[in-house]
């Protein structure tokens, strides 16, 4: 059978997890409709997903739908979770991204398409909804053609729009028909208004293809089939982007959207006799199977009681069982092939991100969203933190961006998060499957710091014997958003390429805590110098050195924060305006061109995280409700030490050089 991998994407409440049941239903694995609105929808598994109504986990599930399987996964929506989005688009081949007709793209459907679109992935565009009051498809039409790209094209004639049955045409590249306006003999007008439109669409192909252009051109008439394999070309090389409509609740263009799954999305490669590729996307604890490793396969096979070498870990590990997930239950297939998506249980050291056997066949990273937030997660009895560490360890594998860190000296335990919503639902979650009670500190800014100036580090790591690792480093300034640029001047018959190596490999540990205690990026980092002891050198003194000859850098050059800053719009009612303004000022945010458009005040600009955290719940009070904010991820900004913050430094300042030695040397 033929796979389709793919994935349904969008910003909260545009009808994924809608749409997912409709399709499950239609293609008979399920037979019973589930809803998101009384919590029975079968992909929402996780007790907090039923209770909110949102979907806070990907969820895998695999159907057949005529002659394909299509491995489908939905991702969570809310930018909270986008660590999960971001990881489950490594494997597909195809997204489905859903915009609502009445909401029209927001800011999530924003940062979705740009991630899609820079790892180049084919994807269909489901307006849903068009049965909404509000819905207003031309608007959303003319909004995907503007911000997201100007290669779409509808692929239906959408009737009765705002209704509560809408009507939906089939697709316009049908099987049979030809388009052949001679052909017709009908003086149908609907089927005038089909022969426009799919002459519309065979301009637009016409335009992206020279063999068809002729034709288009020299009038010949085409047939359809040919028209649609131009099409699919398109898509499947992600130059062209179909649009296609539906009212997910009503079930209307849910068999449209399969029948474009399965006729215009790709197959994956099939090397089932290729060497073993696979990544680990996704991991998952069920209270009676253990931790399940959810695989794309690129190359080979795999079989339960199999040994795969883990590539990420440089270690083999044993398959007990691979299953697969059918709607809401697990099935043992007990082989997985490559192009498919399986889970693998008995993988005891994998995670997240691993590649098992050969990298070489598995696609690149991409990173959407970075969590900007730091809290203290409080047990509410003391005596479980031991527990609480346990806990938040094994949502650290399945979530690795949570970044836990337990502070001994004070005991806090530290994690990283997107947002509010994210710490609602891990206390349910600590509660629900840990059975631990919860409360959380402030959430704090995550700050970066980056050097002011440029300068050099030395260390000289000769005593206490037995060590011998000398360093110089130069340090720079880099471009803002450019990370950690690293290179050396040495020549390896100065310093051999084994300690150079080690020296590299610990520059992002020795730059987790600059001056102020945060993370320091946008820098060039340059080795100039370095000598070692053909009988004092250990294997582990140059991962001790680098530490010490970067923070001596550092002092050198000094740094200064980077703070986040949020891209904002806000619309309030015209009288508000002046408190509006107030505020932004006093939030430090930057603005352009406030407008008064119909009785409403309406402003853009962009503004820290750190003085807008709590300002939505604010502006609601003030505006009774009314008044509306939107903001997404805009980047770092520069931001002097007196308005940001410091962080405590975790373990031993590098600068602290004796303390410091000691406390490596002890851990090592
Ligand atoms: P998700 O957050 O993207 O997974 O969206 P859901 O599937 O949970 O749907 C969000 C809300 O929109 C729910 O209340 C659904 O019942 C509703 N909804 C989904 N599809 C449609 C549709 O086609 N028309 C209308 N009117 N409501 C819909």
């Amino acid at each position: 059978m033929s796979i389709r991998n793919i994935g349904i994407l969008a910003h909260v409440d545009a009808g994924k997890t809608t749409i997912t049941e409709r399709m499950l239903y239609l293609s008979g694995s399920i037979h019973s409709l589930g809803s998101v609105d009384d919590g029975t929808a079968n992909t929402d598994w996780m007790e907090v997903e039923r209770r909110r109504g949102i979907s806070v986990r990907s969820a895998s599930t695999s159907f057949k739908y005529e002659d394909i399987i299509v491995n489908l996964i939905d991702t969570p929506g809310h930018i909270d979770f986008s660590g999960e989005v971001e990881r489950s688009l490594r494997v597909l081949d195809a997204a489905v991204l859903v915009i609502s007709a009445a909401e029209g793209i927001e800011s999530q459907s924003e940062l979705l398409w740009k991630a899609l679109r820079s790892l180049e992935i084919p994807t269909i565009i489901f307006i849903n909804k068009i049965d909404r009051r509000a819905s207003d498809i031309k608007k959303v039409y003319q909004q995907i053609y503007k911000i997201f790209s100007k290669n779409v094209i509808a692929l239906q004639i959408v009737k009765g729009e705002n209704s509560k049955k809408p009507i939906l045409g089939d697709l316009l590249l049908g099987r049979d028909d030809f388009l052949a306006s001679d052909d017709r003999g009908s003086e149908n007008s609907d089927l005038d208004e089909i022969i426009k439109y799919q002459n519309k669409i065979y301009e637009f192909i016409a335009e992206r293809d020279e063999e068809i252009m002729l034709k288009y051109i020299e009038e010949d008439p085409l047939p359809l089939e040919t028209l649609k394999f131009k099409l699919k070309s398109l898509i499947q090389a992600a130059d062209v982007y179909p649009i296609i409509y539906g009212s997910a609740i009503n079930g209307i263009g849910i068999k449209q959207l399969l029948e474009m799954v399965k006729d215009y999305l790709p197959e994956p490669g099939m090397e089932a006799d290729g060497p073993l590729a696979g990544l680990v996307y996704k991991i998952d604890h069920d209270p009676n199977i253990g931790g399940m490793a959810h695989l794309r396969l690129y190359s080979g096979t795999l079989k339960n009681r199999d040994t795969v070498y883990n590539l990420s870990r440089d270690k083999y590990e044993k398959i007990t069982q691979i299953k697969k997930a059918y709607s809401n239950k697990y099935e043992d297939i007990g082989i997985l092939k490559a192009g498919d998506i399986g889970i693998i249980c008995g993988l005891k050291q994998t995670y997240i991100g691993d590649v098992l056997g050969d990298d070489s066949y598995v696609p690149g990273d991409y990173q959407l969203a970075n969590p900007l937030l730091t809290v203290e997660v409080k047990p509410a009895d003391k005596n479980k933190i031991t527990d609480l560490i346990a806990a938040l360890k094994e949502l650290e594998e399945e979530d690795p961006l949570l970044s836990l860190e337990w502070l001994k000296e004070k005991r806090e335990v530290h994690i990283k998060i997107m947002g509010v919503i994210q710490l609602e639902v891990l206390e349910s979650i600590l509660k629900d499957r840990f059975n631990l009670s919860v409360s959380f500190g402030e959430a704090s800014v995550v700050y970066q710091e980056t050097p002011v100036s440029s300068a050099e580090g030395f260390v000289r790591y000769t005593m206490p014997k037995p060590c011998w690792a000398v360093l110089r480093f130069k340090i720079e300034p880099g471009e803002l958003g450019s990370g950690l640029v690293y290179r050396s001047e040495v020549r390896p018959d100065v310093l051999p390429l084994k300690y150079q190596k080690q020296v590299e490999r610990t520059m992002p540990s020795a730059l987790k805590q600059g001056l102020y205690g945060w993370e320091v990026t946008d820098l060039k980092v340059t080795l100039l110098d370095g000598e070692y002891h053909i009988e004092h050198t250990h294997a582990p003194d140059f991962m001790v050195a680098t530490p010490m000859g970067i923070m001596d850098g550092l002092t050198n050059t000094e740094t200064i924060l980077l703070e986040p800053i949020l891209w904002f719009q806000i619309t309030v009612p015209e009288d508000l305006s002046g408190k509006v303004i107030g505020d932004l000022v006093q939030m430090r945010a930057e603005y352009e061109n406030p407008q008064i458009i119909n009785g409403k005040f309406s402003v853009e600009g962009t503004i820290p995280v750190a003085t807008s955290l709590d300002y939505s719940i604010k502006l609601s009070s003030i505006s009774a409700g009314r008044g509306l904010i939107k903001t997404k991820f805009h980047g770092y900004k520069k931001c002097p030490i007196e308005e940001g913050a410091t962080c405590p430094r975790r373990g031993v300042n590098p600068l602290d050089r004796a303390k410091y030695i000691l406390s490596v040397r002890n851990a090592l």
